[in-house]
């Protein structure tokens, strides 16, 4: 039953057009379940109906014209109480309607089941019988089963817009909605990259061109071969030699004579080299996960990977040669910060990303380069956006494809008002952050892209908060050595001369990778992340801090901070790791009375929950403390702040977050530690104002936020701040939060600011 079922889904999804889909998904079911009849209706909420989309059993006169209200019938009776409803005779039922047109006066048993994607309800799934009986538990447990796998691959059909092109004559654009990852609009031609390799979302074609295809699987296949063995001698130095032998497998069956010959010879019957391999990895699949071993059942699973890491080479060199236009929106299935860092200077318009969250540092990048992006699309054909044109709407979280020229035109003037309104918070940018009743704090930058750098001087900037080492670290082969770090960190050390600067020890793993430095977790962001990481390689910590410190000489306007600090073992062994930089940097350099090298003041991250709990021990350790909310808030509400599913749930503004900052400030004032914020909390008008209360003295964010979030400081008064403040930490939700908030703002007359568009 599993691989009937499976089969069903991975058809669907793989289907085109919706409605052939439809009709062989309900051909299927009634198969499977050796029934009489099956059918689906979709919903269309706009017009609260389900329209019956497709059967096998009902008259096919009456597709795409029976609709049910979504509280009428039987059909809408599962939709109203979203659960199974099995009834042995439908016709004795309350409920039932009769509708002549679709000729099911001879059927009585009936089984119907909701298709629910993230609450909602897209569509029921029927079955029916003529004899008056109730379907068994079996066939129930089938059809919730298929339900629930349907609802994710009809979620992304819902937002093609197929559901409703197929049954209507709107010629309209699709419109696809994300989640808010970078505010801005971007108008321009689309350019798809490197879109995750996948076999399952292949469709199988033919061609023409055997030999041309027979060349690409080649080339693939020793590419392959290549990176297993460049992949295994990295890691050789990070993880055991048990570990490695996966690829001593994958390397085996790449060049074993069978796998390989069994693609050729699908090529040569004029598959294209995507879908040879499909066929024989899904054949190979099918076989493994029929054993009864369970070792070799799990096998299935390599060879799933290893047919993705192929198609990722043969999808790779199908893309190689393409021009990039002047100006594109770059969509990928998922835009890594790594991504953005290669295609910022290349004429990058706007992102758009099918995985990924608000939070995720893809969305922060994104911010601190001012280009708009929306994360979490959630669309399967991601190719056919390849050269289309669209409008990105960061600020409502929408994607236009192929928009009409009324739509441009419209955006063309909210572009053009939030440049109006963008001009009129510049006009402050460089008075001081001072509330109408004189209380001053430093509002500092968010660094550590090279192309933001010299935007970010020019801004009002009180200095850096944080320097995030490493994005340089990220677009390159290999790790810079201490002299191209110095050099690096003079730079910014010396734009910024007179003022602080706080840089960050580099923080990898989670969601920011090195292609250099593969890290393959299951957690990523539980796992080997931060500190844990350099503290494991003194050899790369020793490196930077020592650049740190020599870019730092003569200027003396550096900070060292620690990410992800989880105990006090950490902070000790890190201080060790730069009192030995420092006291060999200081014979060096042959440093005497009169060229003294500065020992840098060296500060925590305040972004793992526990550490909070030791603040007074960590008083006694470092010189000052700056939050980082982003993974504050991911760890507190145990919320993947990379994850687009559960994206509702990360919010700053939960109780329990802002609790714990209250706490933090209080804590940090009574042990007298200089404390500073650097999440994306302190981006936003509410956040900023919301921290100040609390008592943060210095706030530090991306440098495009920093006028706005100046000028809203300047318009308040602190006393009204604290009142507002002490309301907000009464509150028990964060829906309660959110609306206090929203009338408080347009109350102090800040109500352009409540408007999303500049949030
Ligand atoms: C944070 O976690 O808030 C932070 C500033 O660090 P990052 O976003 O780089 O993890
Ligand atoms: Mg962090």
């Amino acid at each position: 039953m599993l691989t009937i079922l499976r089969r069903i889904v991975l058809e669907f999804s793989q289907a085109s057009e919706l409605d052939q889909a439809l009709l062989r998904l309900v051909s299927q079911v009634k198969n499977a379940l050796s029934t009489q009849c099956c059918s689906v209706y979709l919903a269309d909420h706009e017009k609260q109906h389900f329209i019956l989309m497709a059967s096998n059993g009902l008259a096919a006169d009456a597709f795409g014209r029976t609709c049910i209200g979504f509280t009428e019938g039987l059909v809408g009776l599962v939709g109203q109480r979203e659960e199974p409803i099995n009834i042995a005779n439908a016709q004795q039922h309350p409920d039932f309607i009769h509708a002549p047109e679709v000729e099911e006066e001879h059927f009585k048993a009936f089984l119907g089941t909701p298709i629910i994607h993230q609450r909602k309800v897209l569509g029921i799934l029927t079955v029916q019988q003529e004899q008056a009986r109730f379907f068994n538990e079996n066939e129930e447990a089938f059809l919730v089963t298929l339900s629930a796998q349907l609802a994710t691959a009809l979620a992304s059909v819902e937002a093609q817009g197929m559901i409703e092109l197929s049954h209507s004559n709107q010629s309209l654009g699709k419109n696809l909605a994300g989640i808010g990852g970078s505010p801005g609009v971007a108008i321009g031609e689309m350019i798809v990259v490197h879109p995750k390799a996948d076999l399952s979302k292949i469709a199988l074609n033919k061609v023409s061109d055997s030999e041309q295809q027979l060349m690409i699987f080649d080339d693939a296949a020793s590419r392959t071969v290549a990176e297993f063995s460049q992949m295994s001698e990295k890691l050789k130095a990070i993880i055991s030699d048990n570990s490695l032998d996966i690829f001593d497998v994958y390397k085996q069956l790449l060049e074993s004579d069978n796998f390989k010959a069994e693609v050729i010879v699908k090529i040569k019957s004029a598959w294209n080299a995507q879908s040879a391999l499909k066929l024989v990895v899904d054949s190979y699949v099918m076989q493994f996960e029929s054993l009864d071993d369970e070792y070799l059942r799990e096998r299935a699973y390599d060879i799933k990977d290893l047919g993705n890491r192929l198609l990722n080479n043969i999808q790779n060199l199908a893309e190689h040669n393409q021009q990039l236009p002047e100006q594109f929106i770059l969509v990928a299935e998922d835009v890594s910060a790594a991504m953005l860092a290669e295609y910022q200077h290349l004429g990058l318009l706007g992102i758009v990303s099918i995985t990924g969250s608000n939070n995720s540092h893809t969305a922060i990048l994104a911010k601190a380069l001012n280009i708009p992006a929306i994360m979490g699309v959630d669309y399967l054909a991601i190719r056919q956006l390849h050269k289309k044109q669209a409008i990105l709407d960061g600020y409502a979280c929408q994607l236009y494809v192929t928009p009409g020229d009324a739509l441009i035109n419209e955006y063309r003037h909210i572009v053009a008002a939030e440049n109006k309104l963008y001009a009129q918070v510049k006009e402050e940018e460089h008075l001081p952050a001072s509330t109408k009743d004189g209380h001053n704090v430093s509002l500092l930058i968010n660094a550590g892209l090279s192309a933001g750098f010299e935007y970010s001087q020019n801004v009002g900037a009180d200095g850096v908060g944080l320097y995030r080492t490493e994005i340089p670290f990220m677009n390159r082969s290999c790790f810079p050595s201490e002299s191209e770090q110095t050099v690096l960190y003079r730079q910014v050390l010396a734009s910024f001369a007179d003022k602080p600067v706080t840089m960050r020890t580099l923080d990898v793993g989670g969601d920011k990778s090195l292609p250099y430095f593969p890290i393959i977790e299951a957690n990523p962001f539980l796992g080997w992340r931060g500190i844990r990481i350099t503290l494991d390689h003194p050899e790369i910590f020793l490196v930077q801090v020592r650049a740190m410190m020599k870019a730092n000489h003569g200027l003396g306007n550096l900070a060292i901070m620690l990410p992800m600090i989880s105990s006090i073992t950490e902070v000790d062994e890190a201080n060790r790791l730069i009192n030995q930089a420092y006291y060999e940097l200081t014979s060096e350099l042959s440093c005497d009375e009169n060229d003294v090298l500065d020992r840098p003041q060296v500060g925590v991250m305040i972004e793992v929950p526990g550490i909070i709990f030791q603040l007074e021990d960590l008083a006694e350790k470092v010189d000052f403390f700056s939050v980082g909310s982003n993974d504050l808030t991911q760890y507190l509400l145990a919320v993947d702040r990379n994850n687009s599913r559960v994206a509702s749930l990360y919010d700053f503004y939960h109780p329990a977050v802002l609790r714990a900052l209250d706490y933090i400030a209080q804590k940090s004032q009574q042990r007298d530690v200089p404390l500073s914020i650097c999440g994306e909390l302190a981006n936003q008008p509410t956040g900023a104002l919301l921290l100040i209360a609390m008592g943060y003295k210095n706030l530090s964010m991306s440098a495009h936020s920093l006028a706005k979030v100046k000028w809203v400081i300047r318009h308040v008064n602190y006393h009204q701040l604290k009142q507002i403040l002490e309301r907000v930490l009464s509150f028990t939700n964060t829906s309660d939060v959110h609306s206090y908030m929203h009338e408080q703002l347009v109350s102090l007359g800040l109500g352009d600011f409540v408007h999303a568009r500049l949030q």
